[in-house]
């Protein structure tokens, strides 16, 4: 069992990736994170995320119970509950962590042994166009998010790997090969 961070700037389609790898590769599973922040439509508590108050977030911090956590975007609370790394170990699947900057490198830190992806965009420009046309974000939570994104894009360097998501299936495919070849060499 691998623990795997795909970390990389809002908008860059790390969500497209994990879901293709979950439907295509039944030996990886998605930690579901808590946040602070409000459902969007379609999405469903304790499948996307575990969506808590900020007083039951801060209890969890306070006991203990969060791998890493941050606060994204200037604004809401997010973080990985420890059990989810048990959930992993018991159904003997590579533990996919989708996560910001802050909280991949509390992860690095305190697992040396995580295998640190970055996934970059074919370019800035790429990246505002995509962000853009998901359609779910305010022009002002897009310019905060690009702001971010240029923060992230400059720490790229810190993580084991660095890939480039010009096409969807083939970025997934060697996020995929990575796990299994980490796999292979341990
Ligand atoms: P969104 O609100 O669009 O679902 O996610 C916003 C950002 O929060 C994304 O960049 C995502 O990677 C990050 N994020 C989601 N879950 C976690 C988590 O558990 N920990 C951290 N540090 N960041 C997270």
């Amino acid at each position: 069992m691998s623990l795997v961070v795909l970390a990389g700037p809002a908008g860059v389609g790390k969500g497209s990736i994990v879901k293709w790898i979950l439907d295509n590769h039944p030996d990886f599973m998605l930690s579901v994170s808590s946040t602070t922040r409000d459902p969007r439509a379609g999405e469903v508590d304790g499948v996307h995320y575990n969506f808590v108050s900020k007083s039951v977030f801060e209890q969890q911090i306070e006991d203990g119970q969060m791998l890493e956590w941050a606060q994204v975007h200037g604004n809401h609370l997010y973080g990985t509950p420890l059990n989810e790394l048990a959930r992993a170990e018991e159904q003997n699947k590579h533990l996919l962590l989708e996560i910001d900057l802050q909280g991949a490198r509390q992860v690095a830190e305190k697992l040396p042994g995580a295998l640190m992806i970055f996934i970059n965009p074919p370019s800035f420009e790429e990246l505002e166009r995509r962000l853009r046309s998901r359609g779910t974000e305010t022009e002002e939570q897009i310019q905060t998010r690009l702001t971010t994104a240029r923060t992230e894009l400059a720490a790229a360097g810190e993580f084991d790997y660095q890939l480039t998501n010009l096409d969807l299936e083939a970025c997934a495919r060697q996020v995929v090969e990575l796990v299994h070849e980490a796999e292979r060499g341990s």
